[in-house]
């Protein structure tokens, strides 16, 4: 995260007002309008600056467009200042984006492909439940009616469980006991799967079922399920999940083999409208004996049945 100080904005308004000093229309420039919310700080500055009155959104369509500078904090894709196409436009910075090739959009500075923190925006967790406030308004909902006030919170929250797996390693949880005696599959079936797909941010459900053969080491069966779920409350595609899970096992328990298959619905598909409404996709991933020998697959896939 890049901390935005206010001297950055005192330094990124100098060089923006010099940039617009030489600018082939600034004689025409009298009104300054600030995109919420981000511009109306920045909008304030600039207009200072440079002896511009601020305008209102409904006073916006009363000027021609050379008159009015349009203000920003930031270009990230540029589909909000392409609203805007006809004015000049200042940002104090752009992102993965050449303004320089519109000779109407005045940039302060080139900034890195980093979540960035202005000085004067709210911090921490008020600073992300902002942004559902506006994804709300983005569908087109009241953020302030009351079955929805509460919801940016909520929100949030329930990230810390859908994907509490970030703040999780493997090896945390992989407690190992050294036993001789236990060379049969050890198989958990049926354990129950909610994971996060990373294309849509909705959710797909199901069951896993994993397996592995030990060779002098066990872990707590309990230990399967938690492994899933440390990969699982993470963005996610289903075909990764199976491999990191049969990885983990590889790696610090060393069985003969290890495996995991998953079967899921995926909201993406079934919300959608997608056609199969009841499509299970199914992925596996199989280590060791398990994909060397036939007969250890069959035998794990018959039990999973
Ligand atoms: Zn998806």
């Amino acid at each position: 995260m890049i901390e935005y100080t206010m001297g950055d904005l005192i330094e990124d308004v100098d060089h923006l007002a010099k940039d617009l000093e030489v600018f082939e229309f600034y004689d025409k420039i009298k009104y300054c309008f600030p995109i919420p919310q981000g511009g109306v700080v920045p909008a304030i500055f600039i207009s200072l600056k440079l002896g511009l009155q601020l305008i209102t959104i409904d006073e916006l369509k009363k000027y021609d467009s050379e008159e009015v500078l349009v203000v920003d904090d930031l270009i990230d894709s540029g589909r909000t200042i392409s609203k805007y196409d006809g004015y000049p436009i200042a940002v104090l910075g752009a992102k993965g984006w050449a303004p320089e090739d519109q000779k109407y959009i005045h940039c302060g500075r080139l900034l890195p492909d980093e979540w960035i923190h202005f000085w004067w925006e709210p911090k921490g967790e008020q600073d992300i439940q902002n942004h559902v406030v506006r994804l709300l308004e983005y569908i087109g909902e009241d953020p302030t009616r009351e079955g929805l006030v509460e919801t940016p919170a909520r929100v949030i929250k329930s990230f810390d469980r859908l994907y509490g797996g970030y703040k999780q390693h493997p090896k945390d949880i992989m407690k190992i006991f050294n036993d001789d005696s236990c060379d049969e599959m050890v198989v958990v079936k049926d354990i129950t799967l909610h994971s996060t797909c990373e294309h849509h941010m909705l959710p797909f459900t199901g069951k896993a079922h994993i397996a592995y053969i030990p060779d002098g080491r066990v872990i707590g069966v309990s230990k399967l399920s938690r492994l899933l779920d440390i990969f699982a409350r993470r963005l996610q595609i289903q075909e990764r999940i199976v491999e990191q899970v049969t990885t983990a096992l590889m790696d610090y328990l060393k069985p003969l083999g290890a495996a995991c298959v998953i079967e899921a619905t995926h909201s993406c598909m079934t919300s959608r409208g997608i056609e199969q409404q009841n499509t299970v996709m199914v992925t596996s991933s199989l280590r060791g004996v398990f994909q060397e020998k036939p007969e250890v697959r069959a035998e794990f896939m018959g039990l999973i049945r």
